[in-house]
């Protein structure tokens, strides 16, 4: 029989075809990239109700030759679709942990947590949790100093394969946190379920923050869902005083956000911050 051909011409379209060929175009550059250390971590302070800085999150920037700066807002979802995730990722952690090696011999860095952000895709990885362990033993990290960030689409598809492996790496001491809570799939069945230590607001509940939005009773509900199971939570993207006090009136006494401090180069990166102003 002849095969149906009616649906192919709208496939080669002019604009799709041109679309598909940039998409492609920047894949292999990414890839390229990845192999040719085009990639650096910057990291964002996370502090505390006293402005301590305990920590620091690690973002992937794309510092592109030609095209300059890439967001990884374009890359990550595009080396999500190309499985180019997984070599990226493993950089990550390479990189995270050779930074926190690096802090063992510099005191102003040696209580600060290091958190990295883990795809699903490369957490599924069977060798995932060999990953890490190798990462620690090359580099002589502790596993305490650090957290992996994980998003509640994990959950969809392996849920016990999920908590086996959160397991196994919590138990030798590292730390996970969920990311972006509040914007996924979350089953509460699950979510008890869970080795997690902390819950991390998102920020799309935190730029709305006022007493008169409909964030506020959201994030009210998260920060009282981690105390009933007892565990930490952190808001993301905190900009203002305002957002921090109703944040810590709620209970949020963890943030991370522009009022402390950008995601910077590495080596900009101060453990400290500067002593808050008089408003
Ligand atoms: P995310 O994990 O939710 O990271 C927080 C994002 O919010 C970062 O964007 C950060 O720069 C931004 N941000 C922090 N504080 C503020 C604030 O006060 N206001 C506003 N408006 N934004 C703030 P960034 O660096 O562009 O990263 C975007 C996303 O890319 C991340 O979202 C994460 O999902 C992904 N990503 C970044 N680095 C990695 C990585 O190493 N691995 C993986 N798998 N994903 C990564
Ligand atoms: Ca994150
Ligand atoms: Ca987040
Ligand atoms: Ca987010």
């Amino acid at each position: 029989a002849k095969r149906q051909r009616d649906a192919v011409p709208q496939l080669f379209r002019p604009e799709l075809e041109q679309e598909r060929e940039a998409r492609l175009s920047l894949e292999r550059e990414l890839r390229h990239a990845i192999d040719n250390g085009e990639l650096r971590l910057h990291l964002q302070p996370q502090v505390n109700a006293d402005r301590h800085v305990i920590g620091a999150e690690a973002l992937v920037r794309w510092q592109h030759p030609v095209r300059g700066f890439v967001s990884p807002g374009e890359f990550i979802p595009l080396a999500e679709e190309s499985g180019l995730i997984l070599p990226l990722g493993s950089w990550v952690l390479q990189e995270g942990c050779r930074l926190l090696g690096e802090w063992r011999h510099r005191s102003e860095f040696s209580d600060l947590k290091l958190s990295l952000n883990v795809s699903v895709r490369q957490f599924q990885q069977p060798d995932f949790v060999d990953q890490v362990l190798s990462a620690f033993y090359r580099h002589a990290v502790a596993p305490g100093r650090l957290t992996l960030e994980l998003t509640e689409s994990l959950l969809l598809k392996d849920p016990e394969g999920t908590i086996e492996k959160m397991s196994l790496l919590r138990r030798i001491g590292v730390s996970f946190a969920l990311d972006d809570f509040g914007t996924g799939y979350s089953s509460m069945v699950y979510l008890k379920a869970l080795p997690l230590d902390t819950l991390k607001i998102d920020i799309a509940f935190v730029r709305d923050l006022s007493r008169d939005t409909q964030s506020t009773p959201i994030a009210a509900a998260i920060v009282a869902l981690a105390q009933s199971l007892e565990l930490g939570v952190i808001a993301e993207g905190v900009e203002t005083e305002m957002q921090r006090d109703l944040l810590a009136g709620l209970g949020c006494h963890q943030y991370q956000g522009y009022l402390f401090g950008r995601p910077v180069p590495v080596e900009e990166f101060q453990p400290t911050l500067v002593a808050q102003s008089e408003a």
